[in-house]
C-alpha cells in the first residue's frame, strides 16, 4: 500500500508533528507499506519530500519539512504533486491542532475521496474544541470540569484589550461559579499552548490575552487538583480503551514544557495507580465519550480523578495524540499488548474499514 504521511502543518504544535511523524514512518512495516512524505510548512504550503529525505530519516535523521514539487488536491481525484497525479491509498495525516486535527484537513481528504487515518470532519472539530466537546459530553451525562466560555464582541477585545469594567465583571461572574485558580486556554489548541493558571484578578488580563492570540474562543475553567489519567482508545464504530495511565507533572501544571522540553517535566506512570473498579469506570467513560464525539480510529482521552474525593471528570480528547513510539498513547496500547507497529497497521486498516462503510 502506498501511504502518504502528512506532517508539520500551520499550527502551534509543527514541532510536536514532525517528531510524530519520523516515528510513525520508522515504524510502518516495509514490507506492506512505500511510504511517500508530505511536508507541511508553517505557513501551510505543502510539499513532496524526495525519496532521499525519506532514507535520510528512515536511517535515524530528524524530519523536517524541505521545499519540494508542492501538493494539491483534486476534487474526486486525490492528490498531485508536480503536475501528476500521486498513486496513493491512504492518507496518514500525523498533524497536531488546527488546520490538521480540527477537521479542515479531514475534509479536503474527503473531497479527493482518497481514505484516510483517524477521525472524520465532525469528530476532529468536535474533539478540537474543548467547548462544543463538554457540552456534548454534558449532554451524555458525563461529568466534565465546570467551565464558562468567552467569546470577543469586537476587534478591540479580540486583540485582548478587553475592558477593565469587562473584566472585572466576568472575573465576578466567573469565580462566583467556579472559584479560585481558574484555567484560562484557547477553545480550540494542544500540547498546552496558551494556557494560564490564574491566581488573582491582576492575572487575568494576560491570561486572556494569550489566550486569544491562539483562538478567537477561551475557555475559563475551574481547577481540579487532582490526577491526571489519560486512557487511549482504538477503533471506529465499536472502539476499544486501553489501561489507563497516569502523568504526574513535575511543574505547576503539564504545560509545554513539562510535555516536551524540560526531560524531567512529568513521570508517565503505566497502568495509573488507582483502583482497578476506577480504571475500569475510566475506560468505559473513554468510550462513551469518543463515541459521542464520533471519533474514529485513534483518541487518547483525558481525565481528572481524586479518589478521597470521589472526583472524575473528563477533561478533552486529542483526536491526533502526540504520537510517537514513547508518547503515552503509543506506550498505553502497547502496555494492553498493542505494540506500535501493529497500532499503525490497526488504523491503517480502520481508515479504509471507515471509508468503505461510508462510500
Ligand atoms: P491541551 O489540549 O493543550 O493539552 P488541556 O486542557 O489538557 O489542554 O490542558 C493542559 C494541561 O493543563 C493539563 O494537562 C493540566 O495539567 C492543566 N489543566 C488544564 N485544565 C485544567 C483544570 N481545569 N484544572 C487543573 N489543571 C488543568
Ligand atoms: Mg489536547
Ligand atoms: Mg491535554
Amino acid at each position: 500500500m502506498k501511504v502518504l504521511i502528512l506532517y508539520g502543518g500551520r499550527s502551534g504544535e509543527h514541532e510536536v508533528s514532525c517528531l510524530s511523524a519520523a516515528s510513525v514512518l520508522r515504524h510502518l512495516n516495509p514490507r506492506r507499506y512505500t511510504p511517500l512524505l508530505c511536508g507541511i510548512t508553517r505557513e501551510g504550503h505543502w510539499f513532496l519530500q524526495e525519496d532521499s529525505r525519506v532514507q535520510a530519516v528512515l536511517q535515524g535523521a530528524d524530519l523536517q519539512v524541505h521545499p519540494g514539487a508542492e501538493v494539491s488536491i483534486v476534487p474526486a481525484k486525490g492528490f498531485q504533486a508536480g503536475g501528476a497525479l500521486l498513486d496513493l491509498d491512504m492518507v496518514f495525516p500525523v498533524l497536531h491542532g488546527t488546520f490538521g486535527e480540527d477537521g479542515t484537513v479531514q475534509g479536503l481528504f474527503e473531497m479527493t475521496g482518497v481514505p484516510y487515518v483517524g477521525s472524520g470532519v465532525l469528530g476532529s472539530s468536535l474533539g478540537m474544541d474543548k467547548e462544543k466537546a463538554k457540552q456534548v459530553w454534558q449532554y451524555e451525562g458525563i461529568p466534565v470540569v465546570p467551565f464558562r466560555s468567552f467569546v470577543p464582541e469586537d476587534h478591540q477585545e479580540a486583540r485582548g484589550d478587553i475592558p477593565g469594567k469587562t473584566l472585572r465583571r466576568l472575573w465576578q461572574e466567573w469565580t462566583a461559579a467556579l472559584q479560585v485558580p481558574l484555567f484560562v486556554k484557547p477553545a480550540r489548541a494542544g500540547s498546552s499552548v496558551g494556557i494560564t493558571k490564574v491566581h488573582s484578578f491582576q492575572e487575568l488580563a494576560p491570561a486572556m490575552k494569550t489566550a486569544l492570540s491562539f483562538d478567537s474562543k477561551v475557555l475559563i475553567e475551574k481547577a481540579v487538583t487532582a490526577k491526571e489519567i489519560e486512557c487511549s482508545v482504538v477503533g471506529n464504530l465499536a472502539p476499544r480503551a486501553f489501561i489507563p495511565g497516569e502523568v504526574e507533572p513535575h511543574h505547576e501544571f503539564y504545560d509545554y514544557e513539562a510535555k516536551y522540553i524540560d526531560p524531567d517535566g512529568a513521570a508517565l506512570i503505566i497502568p495509573a495507580r488507582i483502583p482497578e473498579k476506577d480504571q475500569h469506570r475510566i475506560m468505559e467513560l473513554a468510550v462513551r465519550a469518543y463515541r459521542a464525539c464520533e471519533a474514529r480510529g485513534l483518541a487518547r482521552v483525558d481525565f481528572f480523578f481524586h479518589e478521597d474525593r470521589g472526583e472524575l471528570y473528563l477533561n478533552e480528547i486529542n483526536t491526533m495524540p502526540g504520537f510517537t513510539h514513547i508518547s503515552m498513547f503509543s506506550k498505553m496500547c502497547e502496555a494492553g499488548g498493542l505494540e506500535y507497529s501493529a497500532v499503525l497497521d490497526e488504523l491503517i486498516a480502520l481508515g479504509l474499514q471507515e471509508f468503505t462503510r461510508r462510500n
